[in-house]
């Protein structure tokens, strides 16, 4: 028995009986997920999907009412202030509260509601004979949470991290009543679920702060109150506001439902809400005031006191039709929570004892518990992938392979420093040294020296499968498992039992023990020691390596496909028009192979001899295009700004002929556009040595050149066919096929694989080049060009040998030319000498 044969619903059942709202999830997918068919879609913690009964109903919504601004007073108005009112209404019946209770500010989001919050609390200065008011915030919090305490030390108050574990061992039974005289603000800010771990803290925080038996509450006199953080807990969780009156509840929208973004609330206690101060007021917030004289009072309605300027009134009439359809769909937050939860559950279970031919575990989880129940965990989980020998495997490859497997994660830190540092054991100082080496939020630098910067993380959602979990457990096991895939069977029971008990789960008949835990499954050749027999195998007989220049390849328009050519001319930016083109779509976003794998099927061909472009697809006349026309472009065709890799680039529009041209054959309306001659794009300074300070690009996203060796391309098709087990469904590539696949400008004879690596600077026939990086790899060398038609590989042999870091070819910069230096022509057949140092 193997691992894929446990990953089965037989499985969920005896860890979770609760799943699919009581229908079957997949006609519900069927009906209103049509468009996630092929996707793995395991980041509802960051959005979750709307269903498409939400977009239909809400369209014929607002096509078929009139909706005025709601400040006005007319009849279309009227029906806007009224459906706003009842949204309101909705929001606290969602949560089990009544307007009595509760008011309901609507703000752009829940980070937005707690920006709102910062700047509204009446925080008191800390002075010589006052304590001034305390903003404690859990270690576990999400950024925006921790940012309130720019505007707190802005206002003299004191900001206190408090770790989960202080709050909880310094609960005290009794206090002393004698400082009802205090009313010093206090707040305590924790999350109701962790977005980077799915811990959920007790609700019963909330009243244990308010009445000061809680740390650090205890310790503050004065009036605490309490924010409670339920931006990630809302999502799958039923929030009861009898149980936890908390203060203070931001939230965003789309955490629910999908839809409307942009839109979030921050829901106040009524009793609190007298005390926050209103400085800045916009329109519909007063209820009078002067233009001449510092006069203005504030409207009654704490609401309107708080929405400044009109409040998304669409987006709130989307809300309503996002409850319609969330309890249409699933009956209501307790079954989304149980579904969510089990889901979660029976991942950590057979992700936690899945292990390596030689027993070691493949998952480091990041959890304190051990996903016994939905109080206490909700359905997020974070890890990070560790290799036989116990090493950690960087996010970003774990992000990448999931990518091309089209399974769709969140790596990093999820905006949650704190839970992040504690789990991943980084102290402040490793932080620290982390940026120095020029790792930021939000990036893919995974591993700083051998150590983590951040995990994976899954979440699921109320349209989440059991099949979803099941192509992601496969995918880590057909990935990053060193074969035999082996199971930890004893922890498997008993991570069964611990908790079996507490959800009343049968366990009549035990599953099929797996003897051993091993298990017979694709026997691959072990590729981490390849044979280089055959391989390009240096000849040790004392005579100079031999590497030479077998193609040149040119890509004039950025993604499409190729022209080789035996020689060309090498410009300020590259290769003469080497990228000098791309297809932006309708919203001016540059199209690639990424989303639009047709790209290659197009076919540029540049002709010096003429001065023309040729633009060649099957079924598609050819047409040709000037390459250069200086003078036209000013005067007819518009200059616009694009991105091109996060860098601005100044481009100008070629014309109808050939907006249409692409239009018509990628089936979408697109325009093509060129890099305006006029305008120069730097390349970044990396810490790649030797860079040139001031190298010019076109719009390639790295370098001007990139070279690939015929070695290491020879290696990688050994690694493709020892793979080959039937189950990939992959044909045999070719070398030319896999060539064409990484795209790069030279391809040179190589003596070794990957000996590039290595290399850092070059002399192709005369000219001088520095090596400035490798080229990171992604799922975008699946796709065939020949066809367009994407397989998993050659990046599935290219991962599992490249440990760590998915590279292939390097970058090449042309070492400063002097300004009386010819015009270099690059010819095939050259010969190539590299340098391990520097040659100057
Ligand atoms: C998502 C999230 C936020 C921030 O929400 P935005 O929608 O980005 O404003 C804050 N706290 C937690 C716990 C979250 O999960």
């Amino acid at each position: 028995m193997d691992f894929t044969k446990l990953c089965t619903f037989e499985t969920f059942q005896q860890v979770w009986r609760h799943y699919g709202h009581g229908r079957d999830l997949r006609e519900v997918v069927e009906e209103e997920f049509t468009r996630i068919k092929g996707i793995t879609y395991l980041d509802h913690a960051a959005a979750t999907l709307y269903p498409e009964s939400l977009i239909r109903d809400y369209c014929k919504d607002i096509s078929s009412n009139v909706y005025g601004n709601p400040h006005s007073l007319n009849p279309s108005s009227k029906l806007t202030s009224d459906v706003v009112e009842r949204v309101r209404y909705r929001v606290l019946q969602h949560f089990n509260t009544t307007p009595e209770e509760y008011s309901v500010i609507f703000t752009s989001g829940c980070t937005a509601s707690l920006k709102l919050l910062a700047e509204s609390f009446p925080w008191r200065p800390q002075t010589e004979n006052e304590a001034g008011s305390r903003f404690c915030f859990l270690t576990d919090s999400h950024t925006s949470v921790v940012g309130m305490r720019g505007v707190t030390s802005a206002c003299g108050a004191v900001a206190l991290p408090v770790s989960p574990q202080e709050v909880e061992n310094k609960a005290k039974d009794d206090i002393k009543g004698e400082d009802i005289i205090c009313q010093t603000p206090h707040l305590f800010c924790y999350p109701a679920q962790s977005n980077f771990s799915g811990r959920k803290y007790p609700l019963s925080h909330v009243k244990g702060i308010q009445t000061r038996r809680l740390y650090p509450a205890c310790d503050h006199h004065g009036r605490w109150l309490v924010l409670l953080d339920a931006a990630s807990h809302v999502s799958c969780s039923p929030l009861n506001l009898q149980d936890c009156p908390a203060d203070f509840i931001p939230i965003s929208f789309y955490k629910m439902f999908g839809f409307p973004t942009g839109l979030g609330a921050l829901l106040v206690h009524n009793n609190a809400a007298s005390i926050l101060k209103k400085t800045y007021f916009g329109g519909g917030t007063a209820a009078a005031y002067l233009v001449g004289e510092d006069y203005y009072v504030h409207a009654a309605n704490i609401s309107d006191r708080f929405e400044d300027g009109t409040v998304s009134f669409l987006d709130i009439i989307a809300v309503n039709h996002g409850f319609e359809a969330l309890y249409r769909i699933t009956g209501g937050m307790h079954s989304i929570q149980q579904h969510t939860f089990g889901l979660a559950r029976y991942t950590y279970m057979l992700l936690s004892c899945l292990c390596h031919g030689n027993g070691q575990p493949v998952a480091q989880i990041y959890t304190e518990g051990q996903f016994a129940s939905p109080t206490t965990q909700g359905a997020i989980m974070s890890f990070n992938l560790k290799d036989s020998g116990g090493q950690i495997i960087g996010y970003s490859q774990v992000d990448r392979m999931a990518s091309l497997f089209n399974i769709h994660v969140r790596t990093g830190c999820f905006c949650n420093t704190g839970a992040c540092q504690f789990f991943l054991g980084l102290s402040d100082q490793q932080m620290r040294r982390n940026l120095q080496a020029g790792h930021v939020c939000g990036d893919n630098m995974d591993l700083v020296d051998g150590r983590p910067t951040g995990s994976v993380r899954v979440s699921f959602g109320y349209m989440s499968t059991f099949e979803d979990c099941q192509k992601f457990l496969k995918f880590v096991a057909d990935c990053f498992v060193e074969k035999p895939v082996t199971v930890d069977q004893e922890r498997l029971e008993k991570l069964k039992t611990t908790t079996a008990a507490s959800q009343g789960l049968k366990r009549n008949t035990p599953i099929e023990i797996i003897h051993g835990g091993v298990c017979k499954e694709e026997q691959i050749e072990k590729p981490t020691e390849p044979s280089l027999e055959g391989l390009g195998h240096r000849e040790s007989n004392g005579t100079e390596e031999i590497h030479r220049l077998t193609n040149i390849y040119i890509y004039p328009i950025k993604s499409c496909g190729a022209q080789e050519v035996d020689n060309w001319p090498v410009g300020p930016l590259g290769f003469l028009y080497d990228r000098c083109w791309m297809v932006v779509n309708g919203n001016g976003v540059c199209l690639s192979q990424k989303r639009t794998p047709r790209l290659c099927l197009i076919s540029p061909q540049v002709r010096l001899s003429s001065n023309e472009l040729i633009l060649q697809a099957a079924g598609m006349d050819t047409i040709s295009l000037p390459l250069e026309n200086t003078a036209q472009m000013h005067s007819s065709c518009q200059v616009s700004q694009s991105k091109v890799c996060g860098d601005r680039v100044e481009t100008v529009d070629c014309g109808e002929k050939a907006a249409s041209w692409f239009s018509e054959f990628l089936g979408q309306p697109c325009r093509l556009i060129r890099l305006n001659p006029e305008f120069t794009r730097n390349m970044k300074k990396r810490g790649a040595s030797g860079a040139a300070p001031s190298t010019s690009l076109s719009l390639v996203n790295e370098a001007q050149f990139l070279i690939i060796n015929r070695a290491s391309v020879t290696l990688i098709q050994k690694l493709m066919s020892s793979r080959q087990d039937g189950s990939e469904g992959d044909e045999l590539l070719d070398a030319q096929n896999v060539i064409s696949r990484f795209r790069a400008n030279l391809v040179v004879t190589g003596v070794e694989p990957f000996e590039e690596d290595n290399w850092s600077h070059l002399i192709i026939g005369d000219t001088r080049f520095v090596v400035t990086g490798q080229c990171g790899r992604c799922q975008m060398v699946g796709v065939d060009q020949e066809t367009g038609l994407r397989t998993k590989e050659p990046l599935m042999s290219l991962s599992v040998y490249r440990k760590g870091k998915v590279t292939f070819g390097v970058y090449l910069t042309r070492e400063q030319a002097e300004s009386s230096t010819p015009a270099h022509v690059l010819s095939v057949g050259s010969l190539v000498r590299p340098d391990m140092q520097s040659l100057k």
